[in-house]
C-alpha cells in the first residue's frame, strides 16, 4: 500500500495546490535516488548486523548512500526547502513543510529521511552564521554537501542547560574550549561541529555561546570523538565528544557572544516543530502496513481484521494520526502567520504550543507504533523489520529535543505556574 495503490489515508492528505511541484520532486527523488539505493543496500537495511560496521558504527556504505541522496535532494531544492531563500533554501513556511515531511516520512524508515535536512544538516542555526562562515560551512550544508552535528547535552547536564560544564575562555583574540558532550547525533561522520559552551558563568540568558568549526581540521588538535552508544534502535551514529584546550578563533562564534541560549531555544523549537510531518508520515506508514497485515493474515477461517477488537485498534491508530495532523497544522498556521518562525525572540505562547505539539505528537506516534507492533504479532517483535524499527524510534523520540517532562514543565511555566516546595510537608529528621 505504501508504494503502490493509494491508501484511504492518502485521500486525506489533501496538500495545497501550490505544493504540487515540490511534492512531485519528492516523488521523483524517491523513485530515482532512494528506492534503487534501498534495493542495493537491502541486505544492510534489513539486517542489523550488516547495518553497522565492526566498531558498531553506521556502515560506510549506508553513510555514502545517505550523502548521495542528500546531495541529490539539495540539487533540486528539496533538502533545505525549510530555510529562507536568502540562505539558498526553498522558503517554505512550517505549514507547507508539514506536507513535504509527511510525504518523505510516509515512505518508511529506510534511506528516505535523508531527503530532508535533519539535525545533521541545514538547521536554523545557520541563520545566525556570519558572511565569513558562508562559503566554508553554510552553503555546503544547505546544499547537502556536508553534514554537521549539534552538541549541547553533557553526561551531567541533559534536561537542564544551566548545569553545563563545557566552557570557552578568552585567550587573546582566541577562545579555548574544554569539556565533553554526550549522546550526540552524527558524532563520527560530521564535517562541521556546532557546539554550545558556557562563556559567561552565571550570566542568565547570556551564559552561553555557540561555536562552529571544521571537524576534520580540528580532529586530534584538541577535539576528539569517544565511544559510539549502542542505542535501542541501533543507529550507530550517536556518540561522545571531547574538547581538550581546543583553540578557536573569534570567527568561530555563531551569532553573538552570549546569544547561545536564544539560538538554542530557537533550534530546539525547530526540532520540536519537525515532529509534525515526521510523526504524521511515520504513523500513516504504520497504519497502512497494519491495514495490509490484518487484511491479509488469515486466522482460522477469516482475516485477522474481521475481529472487532482488531478493528478498534486500527481505529485508535487512525484517531492518533488525525490528532497529530490536526494539531500540527493548527500550530504551524499560528506560527507562520505573524512572520518568520526563526526571528528572535519567540513569544511565550508560541513556545508553549510548540512544546504541546512535540509531546502530543511523540506520544501519539508511540501509541500508533505500539499498536502496529501488537497487530503484527510475533513478526512485530522480530528485529530487522520496519514495524519493529519504528517502534524503537518512536520510543526514542520522547527523549531527545526535550523530554516529555521538559515539554510539560515549559507548558505549565508559560501558563504562569511555578514549582514551589511545600513548607508544611512533614520533615524526616533522619534525612
Ligand atoms: C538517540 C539520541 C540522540 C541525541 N542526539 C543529541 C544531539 O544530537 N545533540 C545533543 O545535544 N543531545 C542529543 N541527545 C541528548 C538528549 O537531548 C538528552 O538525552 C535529553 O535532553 C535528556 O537529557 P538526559 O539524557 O541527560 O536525561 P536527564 O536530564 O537525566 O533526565 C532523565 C529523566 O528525568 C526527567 N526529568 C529531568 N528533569 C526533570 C524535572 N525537573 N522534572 C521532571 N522530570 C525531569 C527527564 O524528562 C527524563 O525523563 C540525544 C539523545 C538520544 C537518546
Amino acid at each position: 500500500m505504501n508504494d503502490s495503490a493509494p491508501s484511504p489515508l492518502d485521500k486525506e492528505l489533501n496538500p495545497p495546490a501550490h505544493l504540487a511541484d515540490i511534492l512531485g520532486r519528492v516523488t521523483a527523488l524517491y523513485r530515482d535516488e532512494v528506492a534503487p539505493r534501498e534495493e542495493a543496500l537491502r541486505h544492510r537495511l534489513e539486517d542489523e548486523s550488516q547495518y553497522l560496521d565492526a566498531d558498531g558504527k553506521l556502515h560506510p556504505e549506508i553513510i555514502a548512500a545517505r550523502r548521495e541522496i542528500m546531495r541529490a535532494a539539495g540539487k533540486v531544492g528539496v533538502y533545505s526547502a525549510h530555510l529562507p531563500t536568502h540562505l539558498g533554501g526553498g522558503g517554505l513556511g512550517r505549514t507547507d513543510m508539514i506536507y513535504v515531511e509527511e510525504q518523505v516520512y510516509g515512505y518508511g524508515c529506510g534511506l528516505n529521511p535523508a531527503l530532508l535536512s535533519w539535525s545533521e544538516g541545514a538547521t536554523p542555526r545557520l541563520l545566525y552564521c556570519h558572511d565569513h562562515q558562508r562559503e566554508q560551512f553554510t552553503d555546503p550544508l544547505v546544499r547537502g554537501e556536508k553534514t554537521s552535528l549539534h552538541a549541547v547535552t553533557e553526561a551531567g547536564a541533559g534536561s537542564n542547560l544551566f548545569d553545563m560544564k563545557t566552557h570557552a575562555t578568552r585567550r587573546g583574540d582566541d577562545w579555548v574550549l574544554n569539556g565533553s558532550k554526550a549522546y550526540i547525533t552524527n558524532a563520527f561522520d560530521a564535517d562541521v561541529v556546532q557546539v554550545l559552551a558556557v562563556t559567561n558563568p552565571g550570566g542568565g540568558r547570556k551564559t552561553f555561546t555557540y561555536f562552529m568549526f571544521d571537524a576534520r581540521e580540528m580532529l586530534g588538535k584538541g577535539y576528539r570523538t569517544g565511544r559510539v552508544y549502542q542505542t535501542m534502535f541501533g543507529d550507530g551514529y550517536t556518540g561522545e565528544l571531547f574538547f581538550d584546550n581546543l583553540v578557536l578563533p573569534q570567527s568561530a562564534v555563531i551569532g553573538e557572544v552570549g546569544q547561545g541560549f536564544d539560538i538554542a531555544v530557537m533550534s530546539f523549537n525547530y526540532t520540536r516543530m519537525r515532529r509534525a510531518g515526521m510523526c504524521s508520515g511515520w504513523s500513516k506508514y504504520l497504519i497502512e502496513k497494519s491495514l495490509d497485515r490484518v487484511q491479509s493474515r488469515q486466522i482460522g477461517d477469516r482475516p485477522l481484521g474481521a475481529n472487532q477488537g482488531i478493528q478498534w485498534m486500527v481505529a485508535d491508530m487512525y484517531i492518533d494520526w488525525l490528532q497529530t495532523r490536526s494539531l500540527s497544522l493548527e500550530v504551524a498556521r499560528s506560527i507562520d502567520s505573524p512572520g518568520p518562525w526563526y526571528a528572535l525572540p519567540r513569544p511565550k505562547d508560541e513556545i508553549r504550543r510548540i512544546c504541546a505539539l512535540k509531546v502530543s505528537n511523540d506520544e501519539s506516534f508511540y501509541r500508533v507504533a505500539d499498536r502496529a507492533l501488537q497487530l503484527h504479532g510475533g513478526f512485530g517483535v522480530m528485529r530487522n523489520n520496519p514495524v519493529n524499527k519504528l517502534f524503537q524510534i518512536a520510543r526514542n523520540l520522547r527523549i531527545p529535543g526535550g523530554t516529555d517532562e521538559v515539554q510539560r514543565t515549559t507548558i505549565a511555566e508559560t501558563l504562569g505556574l511555578r514549582f514551589e516546595a511545600s513548607k508544611s510537608a512533614p520533615v524526616n529528621a533522619e534525612r
